[in-house]
């Protein structure tokens, strides 16, 4: 599906490393988070300490990433970037963890993907800077300690709930991200326009803005569709006009919504009498993995107040009816 504007995976289309605000100042949105960073920054540099460790949690394309960079940027120190799927031993961690120096940023991207073998490398590196090595096999094994810098992880996860408790517990700082508001993205699209050195109206960017599902890499992605779109038509500026139609050549809806997520949506319609249904089966029917549905699809249709949790399954609210122009079955279901 290389059409989907929310993929798994989340990097491969990421060429907007220039559009990737350097500064806690520079970043739009997210206010209480930024805030509560910027004491904890200030704070840990006044001590010259290496900042407690930071857990991001929040749907893909928020901007965990950005500032976790911004983070190690504003303390002055390195920064070291990898992800839960791609450590695959626990001596693949500790090459990375004794090569740190002292106070730098280890960001650990999907760290719920972590193997429980890795797991166990990290709980000791965390609390007490210290790795505890296995050296050889069987009964000449003998466990040695090796001490590291003290360093701060920062990581960042979907879903809180996918992490194991120990895990959770050694995070100091939790910080919440949520979906942004129009006018935080069409702050971000005249932004990126602007370093594009796109002429775009405001109506253009807001536009753009209010069909980028509340996530700034959607906002991202769609800007240089919209560019390229009038560059093709010979628009001398993306004007609101200009914007929406290279959005619905994109086949991204009037609310932003893509093509799966109406399929998600239909289906629940359709085939199951609008639910309750369960997520496994909404997974088969769409032929998409349940953990895909879970944190892409799912955390924005209910923000928007489309689909509800229940203790039995997913269920289509009246707006969603609405949204997909279908009558709500007449009786009322639980
Ligand atoms: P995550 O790690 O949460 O998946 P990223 O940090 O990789 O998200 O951000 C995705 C893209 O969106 C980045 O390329 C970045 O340029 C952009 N972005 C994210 N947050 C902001 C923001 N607050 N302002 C401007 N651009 C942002």
């Amino acid at each position: 599906d290389a059409d989907r504007l929310v993929t798994a995976d989340r990097r491969s289309e990421d060429l907007d490393q220039d559009l990737r605000p350097q500064s806690l100042d520079a970043f739009t949105g997210q206010a209480a988070a930024r805030a509560n960073l910027k004491i904890f920054i200030e704070a840990a540099k006044t001590r010259g300490e290496a900042l407690d460790h930071v857990l991001f949690v929040g749907p893909p394309g928020l901007g965990k990433t950005t500032l976790a960079q911004i983070m190690a940027k504003e303390l002055g120190v390195n920064f070291r970037a990898t992800s839960g799927p791609v450590i695959a031993k626990a001596g693949d961690l500790a090459a990375l963890l004794t090569n740190l120096e002292e106070n730098d940023v280890l960001f650990i991207d999907e760290i719920h993907r972590l193997s429980p073998a890795v797991e166990e490398i990290l709980y000791p590196a965390m609390e007490d800077f210290q790795l505890d090595l296995i050296i050889g096999e069987g009964p000449a094994a003998r466990s040695v300690k090796v001490d590291l810098s003290r360093f701060t992880l920062v990581a960042a996860t979907t879903r809180l709930g996918l992490l194991t408790n120990p895990l959770r517990d050694r995070f100091g700082i939790n910080v919440r991200l949520n979906f942004y508001t129009d006018d935080e993205l069409q702050d971000i699209v005249t932004r990126g326009a602007r370093i594009m050195r796109l002429p775009m109206e405001a109506e253009g960017a807001r536009e753009v803005a209010r069909r980028a599902r509340g996530t700034p890499r959607i906002a991202g992605r769609l800007l240089r569709r919209v560019r390229d779109f009038a560059e093709v038509a010979q628009a001398e500026k993306v004007t609101r006009d200009v914007a929406d139609k290279a959005l619905n050549r994109l086949d991204v809806d009037a609310i932003g919504l893509d093509e799966l997520d109406r399929r998600y949506l239909s289906m629940i319609a359709k085939n199951f009498g609008g639910g309750p249904v369960g997520i496994e089966t909404i997974a088969a029917g769409l032929s998409e993995p349940r953990d895909a549905i879970e944190d892409i699809i799912e955390p924005y249709l209910i923000q928007q107040g489309f689909i509800q949790r229940t203790p039995r399954g997913r269920m289509l609210t009246a707006n969603a009816w609405g949204h997909l122009g279908l009558a709500a079955p007449a009786a009322p279901r639980e």
